[in-house]
């Protein structure tokens, strides 16, 4: 495996863990550090290859530069992942040992739940290192961040109205909302307060049965809701909805919702602005969930990571404003829109300020 050529003119660290005793098997890629400590989660999966866990966590680190960035935050971005059956490889021993590691960088990556490990996994961390989000409220955690990230996709879904029906007002506005879990659940529970009339898709009957009896919304076949006709398509349930073979099937103005990787590859984006659907960067949109872990890091409020989420709304006519200017698809608006506030943030940062100032600072 040629790992360098890998990391192309990106990354700046990628680190082995390796804790035999316990079968700890690690990486984290820290892909940039240019607007601060690199943040992202833990994936912890029995990935088929180390070559495909090496893809992965890069990939991964490379989209929560662009997330943190977007989001207006002070952070860089990584990812890690854990090489195992989290069912059968998980144990305290290994999970302490990795907290040891991370503590290792010294806060140059900050890790936090995602596929596979959960928030008491985060508690078992924490007893070995500070660098470590998404631990339980006694610890200083904000919780299951779902909500929040729901919050900011409906502040999203109002930006996009803007852009497509010239009001944010979803009253009256068609949404279909495929996926209904954690994040699904609650858009819901926004969009029926906002008059917006919601049709819900899942391949788990539970979860519909749930979304119906709480909110008496309509309901599609899993495998049909893309292509009902609507204004909105609301994507929550897994990434690459929008591909080869779904897209001539949609019928709706916007795509727009909580699902990571929403486009299989890069060129969906322009196959939906060839067809005049509006498309909301999956990055942008669904930052709720990082921005709310990210507050964390200086004493946890709630009140003041809600108005930095709401901040979305703002962010994604920013993008559509810009993809409109220099007509560009709003995923390429949104790449250089993060690109130009990470080198914009540099550049200041290279203006000389007191060994001791800074310190102070870095304190408070
Ligand atoms: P979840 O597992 O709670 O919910 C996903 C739901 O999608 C489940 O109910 C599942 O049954 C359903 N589903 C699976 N396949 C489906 C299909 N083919 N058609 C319709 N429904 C299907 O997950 P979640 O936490 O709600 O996250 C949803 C998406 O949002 C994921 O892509 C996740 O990566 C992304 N996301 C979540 C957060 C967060 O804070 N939870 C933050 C950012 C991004």
């Amino acid at each position: 495996m040629t790992i360098f050529s890998q990391l192309g003119n990106e990354f700046e660290e990628v680190v082995f863990f390796h804790d035999p005793p316990s079968g700890l098997r690690a990486i984290v890629a820290i892909h940039s550090t240019a607007l601060g400590p690199a943040l992202g989660g833990t994936r912890f999966y029995p990935f088929g290859s180390e070559e495909d866990a090496l893809r992965d966590v890069l990939r991964l680190a490379r989209g929560m530069t662009y997330k943190a960035a977007a989001g207006g935050l002070d952070l860089g971005g990584g990812k890690a992942v854990i090489i195992g059956d989290p069912m059968r490889d998980k144990s305290e021993e290994l999970l302490r040992a990795y907290g040891r590691f991370i503590e290792s960088l010294g806060g140059r990556y900050i890790t936090a739940v995602d596929v596979g490990t959960s928030r008491e996994d985060m508690d078992v961390l924490r007893r070995e290192t500070r660098w470590v989000t998404g631990v339980s409220k006694r610890l200083g955690g904000s919780g299951d961040p779902s909500p929040v990230t729901a919050y900011g996709v409906f502040q999203g879904l109002r930006a996009c109205a803007e852009e497509t029906l010239r009001t944010p007002s979803l009253e009256g506005v068609r949404v279909v909302v495929q996926g209904v879990g954690k994040v699904g659940f609650s858009l819901v529970k926004h969009l029926t307060e906002a008059g917006a009339v919601v049709t819900v898709a899942d391949v788990d009957v539970d979860a519909v049965g749930r979304a119906v009896g709480e909110f008496g919304v309509d309901t599609a076949e899993p495998d049909k809701a893309h292509a009902l006709e609507c204004d909105i398509l609301a994507p929550c349930a897994l990434g690459a909805v929008i591909r080869d073979d779904t897209i001539p099937e949609l019928k709706c103005k916007v795509v727009a919702g909580a699902a990571n990787n929403q486009l299989e590859r890069p060129e969906h984006g322009d196959a939906l602005a060839e067809l005049g659907i509006l498309y909301a960067p999956d990055f942008v949109i669904n930052a709720g969930g990082l921005i709310n872990v990210a507050d964390e890091l200086i004493g946890y409020d709630r009140e003041r990571a809600i108005k930095k989420v709401e901040d979305i709304y703002r962010t994604l006519r920013e993008v559509f404003r810009r993809a409109r200017l220099e007509r560009i698809t709003p995923a390429e608006a949104a790449i250089r829109m993060a690109e130009d506030r990470i080198a914009r943030v540099s550049r200041i940062r290279l203006l000389w300020v007191p060994r001791q100032v800074r310190a102070d600072r870095t304190t408070a």
